[in-house]
């Protein structure tokens, strides 16, 4: 940390896939109240990223929204160019954005195969990629993976969620050794059950079930996940690359 106080990512530069909603907007709370200038990204929910904009606004911080589709690696890279044209640097990469679209195997369509992986997971990659020649540059930057229980565990009826959530920690692994020899660390965050528009979608019959299988026997909060990446970005973690840390009330250990 810089010592000064919660101020800890004053002139730092962050970028937040999917901020709009959920715990992509807790990130991006998260880090302009640790002074960081956040730009982050939504698909379409304008009135969201309105709302995680004005709530920036009233805490005094700084951000910016941009809409792409993080499964256009062309838009992709034009959102970590423009990003450091703007403010001259990259420190925090935080690919969030993501899709869960369930099915049994022999029913699930090609199409919602592609779009869970190409969101999911080509998206990381292609952020990654561009990200990684500014961080390159600047000998430092710290990339936050947001994976999923699901990827540790598997779920039935969500293969492609699972399969996109655990190729995310392989790609963690690889890049934090790739990207190390630069002072670029590269981890990921393996959230339980946390209470947002994702999993409000799931019937009640469900929720009950996953929540006698939580020890803390609660949802988590979308804030608690952003603290985790908050203190995987910051300096209190410069000695951690390659982790998958799990933020899941126990569920699994
Ligand atoms: P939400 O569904 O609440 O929000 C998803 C966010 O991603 C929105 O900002 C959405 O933008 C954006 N988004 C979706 N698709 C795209 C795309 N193709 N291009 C750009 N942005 C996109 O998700 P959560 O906050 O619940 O989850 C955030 C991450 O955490 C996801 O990766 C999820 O898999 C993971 N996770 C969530 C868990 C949970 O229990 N909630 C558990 C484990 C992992 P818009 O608002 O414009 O639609």
């Amino acid at each position: 940390m810089s010592g000064n106080g919660g101020k800890s990512f004053e002139g730092k530069v962050v970028l937040v896939t999917g901020g709009s909603r959920g715990i992509g907007r807790a990130c991006v709370l998260a880090f302009t109240k640790a002074g960081a200038t956040v730009v982050f990204s939504y698909a379409g929910n304008e009135a969201a990223a309105n709302e995680t904009l004005e709530a920036v606004k009233a805490a005094g911080g700084k951000a910016q929204a941009r809409k792409f589709d993080v499964a256009d690696t062309a838009a992709c890279t034009e959102a970590v160019d423009a990003v450091v044209k703007e403010h001259g640097r990259l420190d925090v990469l935080v690919n969030n954005a993501g899709v869960a679209i369930d099915g049994l195997v022999m029913r699930f369509k090609d199409e919602d195969w592609d779009r869970t992986l190409d969101t999911n997971l080509k998206g990381a990659f292609a952020l990654i990629r561009a990200a990684s020649r500014p961080m390159m540059k600047q000998r430092a930057g710290a990339v936050i993976n947001l994976s999923s229980v699901v990827g540790e565990m598997g779920n039935a009826g969500q293969a492609a969620y699972a399969a996109s959530k655990a190729g995310l920690i392989g790609l963690t692994k690889s890049l934090a050794r790739e990207l190390a020899s630069r002072n670029i660390r590269v981890n990921a965050v393996t959230p339980g059950f946390i209470g947002t528009d994702m999993t409000a979608a799931l019937p009640e019959e469900a929720k009950k079930r996953m929540l006698d299988v939580i020890p803390l026997g609660r949802l988590g909060g979308p804030e608690e996940i952003a603290s985790s990446v908050l203190f995987l970005a910051s300096d209190a973690a410069s000695y951690v690359t390659g982790e998958v840390l799990k933020v899941n009330g126990g569920m699994y250990m």
